[in-house]
């Protein structure tokens, strides 16, 4: 739900040392290009096929595992990420510790994940109670207090409710209600007429949580799971029907609209609204309603839609959210519907993976803690800080030096640029873990625990000023993200380091992969999203219309390119779905290389090496950061629900619009990356 701008699956890059005379640099004996051949397949000529040519060697030496669906250059860093992880998290599950510390929690959490035997014994006991809670429940009446409990536990049936920024006083914590519950994800799984299949294992996944967990016994309809299944299935093609649009939902005005709970009340008669939002621990008088449309008519399919149906959907809903903490029939069936059928996974990943994730994602700043005293060089945050300036002097200039914006808008977005806030590495303040209780009677009910702490923690922000020193991201993880109604720009710990972020290498080579990465974030603050919000941000048009209208004109050669790439046999991609992603790329590539030529004229970068400029090793680095290989069932998946492009795309797409790439290689008409200069994007 959060609205965040990630580039997710970023890769790192660099730590260069600081400037550079020639001299050191003629010294530095030891620098390396950064490029490994291996990587490359030089049998593709570059100009017509350069993801080939720059990766192709990767995806030969790195075949898919049955436990991936994608898995790519980051990926790789992530999983030496997570044994890192295991590493901390295992020594302290071989200690015993004080009861209530945090090295207690996390090694009796991660034991707890790792005791099959338990988790056997126990089967479906863990959830007994809050289903038989769903199946006595009389009348829709009780729906409320029934909603208020399940959120708490991050289960939110129709629409849920979460705590971020008011976009029109972005220094206060709001309230937002918002469209939740389809159990496949995108609506499109739904509505698409191809994707009846994918319904029917949906169907049959649900058939078994239902008979398995003794739900369908306490509700009464043992060895009739199948119909009511369908039922269930039915009713959440319904709620497809009449969700937002995934367009519609980048939209910060659409999904903008301050209503009074009294308001409220009106169009959501199935739940006293008061009431409910009390429940939460929320007192407040208005509130944000991402989908107006929605709510009214979710309210009248709740209306209509027989008692039982709504139960049984609730139910379902719970038992799917915990199957993945259960005995190993819940894990498997989860598994067999989401990892093998709608990702193409064969394999599921070893317990201890899925168990460092969980204890990651349950305390991960108290995971990051540790991670960051033992992993990450203090000398990598000043070289970040000396980057990041160097690309926000670049993208400065480039904002003044275009040719399609009035003087008045150009000094908005260059102020704004200069009000980013950084944030590297880690956190300055550390979160609380103290009232998180982690005991040893079942693995779930600690899943519970660490739920409701979580969904606590944020809703108690509302009604708050935002906190400028938290953070969206641990420090563990392998990311970036900008985030718009702070003006902020975030790299954590995870993403700088090794392979990508090395300082052993020549500068030409990070430019190309981190510098992207920070240029790509830089540029989040002005994409079709962004642009909305202003240096403080506020959600504050400070366009002329001239230089709106501009903007579109430009961005729409993105929109349409993208939409004319197809993915799959007759699957194309979602130009308009993944049109800020596709803007950040196109501008971290133009910013990072100026930062380059800036970088080349101060004599820190050595123009050949290993036969190849240094701006042809920028974007062979640039592009050695998407290497990946995918299966066609996550090909779908992500051209459905993920606004970043294919990886594929991101260099062979992007790097067409990009004319130093097309300069730098030579490439010519009838090359197959070649698009005439006319027809390209050319934005920040
Ligand atoms: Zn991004």
């Amino acid at each position: 739900m959060k609205k965040v701008l990630m580039l997710s699956m970023i890769c790192s890059a660099l730590i260069l040392s600081s400037c550079k005379s020639s001299k050191e640099n003629e010294e530095s004996v030891g620098r390396t290009s950064g490029i490994k051949f291996e990587n490359l397949d030089t049998t593709v000529r570059p100009q017509d096929d350069f993801y080939k040519f720059a990766c192709g060697g990767w995806q030969k030496n790195n075949p898919l595992k049955g436990e991936y669906s994608r898995y790519g250059s980051f990926d790789q860093l992530a999983e030496n990420n997570q044994l890192q992880l295991k590493e901390l998290i295992i020594s302290l599950a071989g200690e015993t510790h004080d009861e209530g510390t945090v090295a207690q929690k996390i090694g009796d959490l991660y034991n707890m994940g790792m005791d099959s035997l338990t988790l056997e014994e126990q089967g479906a006991e863990p959830i007994t109670e809050l289903l038989k809670g769903i199946a006595d429940i009389k009348d829709k009446k009780e729906l409320t207090a029934k909603f208020v409990e399940l959120n708490k536990i991050g289960v939110s049936p129709f629409f849920g409710i979460f705590g971020e920024a008011d976009p029109q006083n972005s220094s206060m914590t709001i309230a937002w209600l918002w469209q939740t519950g389809l159990g496949i994800g995108d609506r499109d799984y739904y509505l698409d007429p191809e994707m009846e299949n994918i319904r029917t294992g949906y169907a049959d996944f649900l058939t078994k949580l239902m008979a398995m967990s003794g739900y369908s016994k306490m509700a009464g309809f043992e060895n009739n799971e199948q119909a009511k299944a369908q039922e269930v299935l039915n009713l959440e093609k319904s709620m497809a029907d009449i969700f937002m649009d995934k367009i519609d939902t980048r939209d910060p005005y659409k999904t903008y609209n301050m209503t009074s709970v009294e308001d409220l009340q009106k169009s959501l008669t199935v739940i006293d609204v008061k009431a409910y939002l009390t429940g939460l621990g929320l007192d407040i008088e208005s509130l944000n309603v991402g989908q107006v449309e929605y709510i009214k008519n979710v309210n009248k399919l709740i209306s209509k839609t027989s008692l039982d149906i709504i139960k049984n959907y609730i139910a379902c809903q719970i038992i799917n959210n915990a199957a993945g903490y259960l005995s190993n029939e819940f894990v498997e069936a989860n598994f067999d519907f989401y990892g093998k059928q709608l990702s193409g996974k064969t394999e599921m990943k070893p317990r201890w993976k899925r168990v460092v994730s969980t204890v990651d994602g349950a305390m991960g700043e108290a995971v990051g803690q540790m991670y960051v005293e033992k992993y990450f060089p203090a000398e990598a945050k000043e070289r970040m800080l000396h980057l990041v300036k160097n690309l926000q002097s670049a993208l400065a200039e480039r904002i003044s030096q275009n040719t399609w914006m009035t003087e008045a808008t150009k000094e908005k977005a260059l102020d704004k640029l200069s009000a980013f806030i950084v944030k590297i590495g880690y956190p300055d303040k550390w979160r609380d873990f103290s009232s998180l209780e982690i005991k040893k009677d079942s693995y779930y009910a600690n899943i519970l625990r660490a739920t409701k702490f979580e969904t606590e923690y944020q809703l108690s922000k509302i009604g708050k000023p935002v906190d400028p020193m938290e953070w969206l991201m641990t420090p563990q993880t392998v990311n970036a993200y900008y985030n718009p109604t702070t003006n902020e720009i975030c790299f954590p710990a995870g993403i700088l380091q090794p392979p990508f972020f090395d300082m052993n290498v020549d500068d030409a080579f990070n430019y190309g992969a981190i510098g992207v990465v920070i240029g790509h974030e830089m540029t989040h603050g002005f994409d079709d999203q962004g642009r909305n919000y202003d240096k403080t941000g506020n959600l504050n048009n400070w366009w002329t219309e001239e230089d709106s209208k501009n903007f579109e004109a430009r961005t729409k050669v993105l929109v349409d390119f993208f939409n004319g790439i197809e993915v799959l046999p007759g699957v194309f991609a979602n130009g308009q779905f993944t049109l800020g992603e596709n803007i950040a790329d196109n501008g971290g590539l133009n910013v990072s290389y100026v930062a380059l030529q800036k970088a080349k004229a101060e004599g820190g970068i050595q123009e050949d090496m290993d036969g190849y400029t240094a701006d042809q090793r920028f974007f062979i680095a640039y592009a050695g950061v998407w290497a990946n290989n995918i299966r066609e069932e996550e090909i779908l998946r992500r051209t459905k629900e993920d606004p970043h492009s294919l990886g594929e795309m991101r260099v062979n797409a992007t790097l067409k619009h990009i004319t130093p790439f097309v300069e730098a290689f030579g490439i010519k008409e009838g090359d197959k990356m070649w698009i005439a200069p006319e027809e390209r994007a050319n934005i920040w």
